[in-house]
């Protein structure tokens, strides 16, 4: 699975619909400060199922919608869209038949968050199970953030094994495990 676009509406500040292409090798994003660049991980990580509004730099996840400026009206929704290539057919079952994958995640005011994958309507669930596999997410060490290595540095053992065991895609075992006990 390779992410091929990132597609941003009414999401922090890309109040209008916004494409990030993401090509083959590197992709670089340059800016002056304040101009999206963070939020633009953040899209890809809020896609991916982030549920801790903390995470997104907020203090309620309808803070990722476009809080409006002096110029343009606030949106009442926001929607990032992910775009993977499956053409090696290497998504998990239940998300393998198509050579394209999109993910959507749209929050609306006073409603919540709501998933469809390839137009059809998933759980939160079912889209972070999906990525845990796949050994990326919104909890991926492959995401850091601002001061994340420091915090890696001085951890404690046990949350350190944690990042060592999402690297190593197991978590996604255990996510299962914990599923299994519960019932
Ligand atoms: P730096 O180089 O300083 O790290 P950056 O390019 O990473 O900057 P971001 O932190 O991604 O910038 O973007 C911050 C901008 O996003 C701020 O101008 C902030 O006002 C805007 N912003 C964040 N949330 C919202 C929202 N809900 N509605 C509108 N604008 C928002
Ligand atoms: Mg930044």
């Amino acid at each position: 699975m390779r992410f091929s676009k990132l597609r941003l509406t009414g999401f922090k500040s890309f109040v209008d619909p916004t494409d990030l292409i993401i090509a083959d090798g590197l992709t670089g994003v340059v800016g002056p400060n304040g101009c999206g660049k963070s939020n633009l991980l953040e899209a890809l990580r809020w896609v991916m199922g982030e549920t801790r509004a903390k995470a997104m730099r907020g203090g309620g996840m309808e803070d990722v919608i476009f809080a409006g400026t002096a110029t343009r009206p606030a949106r009442n929704f926001a929607e990032v869209s992910l775009q993977i290539d499956n053409s090696e057919r290497l998504a998990p079952s239940g998300f393998n038949d198509a050579d394209q994958l999109d993910i959507v995640r749209r929050i609306t005011r006073d409603i919540g968050s709501a998933y469809k994958a390839n137009t059809k309507d998933v759980r939160a669930k079912d889209v972070q199970m999906l990525f845990a596999d796949a050994s990326t997410g919104a909890h991926s060490p492959a995401l850091v953030r601002q001061g994340q290595i420091s915090e890696l540095i001085n951890a404690k053992p046990k949350s350190r094994r944690r990042v060592l065991e999402e690297a190593a895609g197991i978590s996604g075992l255990y996510q299962r495990r914990h599923e299994a006990e519960l019932k």
